[in-house]
């Protein structure tokens, strides 16, 4: 048998092009004692794969070249060899890479129950991104019922996920997201209080009239100029949580940092970075909450999905481009 992978070949100094991967085909490796094959059905594309591709030290060891592109996965159990957890047939989610198949010993792979949700959903809202926006949101944006909270990247997996738990916990919420189809997706789909349009009006004055006293908590999945907009509007005793910067990621030069950060001391505000790992042995308590969530019609996930391997550069793309809607997934099998 055998297993079509997506290995990097070179470190992108920008936005990466068709030749940053090698498409390959090699043999599916025989079983060791303990390990199962996966057949990987849909794979997460993520924009901080883009991190992983740069020889830097991060909060996770940089992806090599030569190496299979690391992705999170999901897919079925197709064989196995005295596993002592998982059987054929299982459906397992985590990190198997951009390739139709792997072979693990299952450390950091979970059960999902399709009959409760479609595998893409367990990449999306019931997965790594759901679980940003949930412990982000929750415990370092700290909302409380009446609080005014700001989301950029709001159509997108996480922000459209962190808008609607801040909904649901009674707060006023406005997104920034990149055209009009995306905005009326937020106010009228998903229930948001007001959306900005980033790519056709101007953010500060979009800001000004939703937030017009200000906002306690902004959810910065963009950082850049939007960042410093929201800067200049806090309110006293403001948080801002700092999840992620897709505005800077293809950057050739260094990353552009926050001119208005004094607004910080002015306003005695705490701007905090998460990283969704931190809170792994808690994802199944807040899996739980959100999918009961999603059962009372309070929670929507929406997926994008991409087909095939050797089409996963140009899906990628689409994360910066902003060419999809919601989780960006393809499938693969
Ligand atoms: P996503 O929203 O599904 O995809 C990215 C979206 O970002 C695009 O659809 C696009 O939407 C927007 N975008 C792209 N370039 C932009 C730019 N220059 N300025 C403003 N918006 C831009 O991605 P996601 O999975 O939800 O991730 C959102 C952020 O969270 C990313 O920064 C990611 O790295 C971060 N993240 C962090 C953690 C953590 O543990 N800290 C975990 C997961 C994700 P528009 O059409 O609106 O432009």
């Amino acid at each position: 048998m055998t297993n079509k992978q997506q290995i990097l070949a070179h470190r992108p100094v920008g936005m990466p092009t068709a030749e940053t991967w090698t498409l390959t085909e090699t043999e599916v490796p025989e079983l060791k004692d303990g390990e199962v094959l996966i057949e990987n059905h849909y794979v997460s594309l993520d924009p901080a794969m883009r991190g992983w591709m740069n020889d830097a030290r991060s909060y996770i060891p940089p992806v090599q070249i030569g190496e299979v592109m690391r992705a999170g996965t999901i897919g079925k159990v197709v064989k196995v060899n005295n596993h002592p957890k998982f059987k054929e047939g299982d459906v397992l989610t985590g990190w198997g890479g951009v390739q139709e198949y792997s072979v693990t010993d299952g450390e950091n792979y979970y059960t999902v129950d399709t009959n409760l949700a479609p595998m893409p959903t367990y990449i999306g809202t019931l997965g790594m991104p759901g679980m940003t926006a949930y412990f982000g949101i929750l415990e370092v944006g700290k909302i409380k019922e009446g609080d005014v909270v700001v989301v950029s990247g709001a159509a997108g997996a996480v922000g459209s996920v962190v808008g609607q738990i801040a909904k649901i916990k009674g707060c006023t919420v406005i997104g920034i997201a990149g055209g009009p189809e995306k905005c009326a997706y937020l106010t009228d789909d998903l229930g948001f209080d007001g959306a900005i349009d980033y790519k056709n009006d101007d953010v500060a004055a979009g800001l000004k009239k939703h937030c017009p006293k200000g906002m306690d908590v902004y959810f910065d999945n963009v950082g850049g100029e939007i960042l410093d907009a929201c800067l200049a509007r806090l309110k006293l005793h403001a948080r801002i949580v700092i999840c992620g910067a897709i505005s800077q990621y293809n950057n050739k030069e260094n990353v552009q940092g926050p001119k208005n950060y004094l607004s910080l001391l002015v306003n005695r505000a705490t701007m905090q970075g998460m990283v969704v790992m931190d809170y792994a042995p808690k994802y199944r308590e807040a899996a739980m909450q959100m999918g009961m969530w999603m059962m009372e019609g309070k929670l929507k996930s929406r997926e994008d999905i991409y087909e095939g391997i050797e089409n996963f550069h140009e899906t990628f793309t689409r994360l910066f481009s902003g060419e999809k809607n919601g989780k960006l997934v393809l499938k693969i099998k």
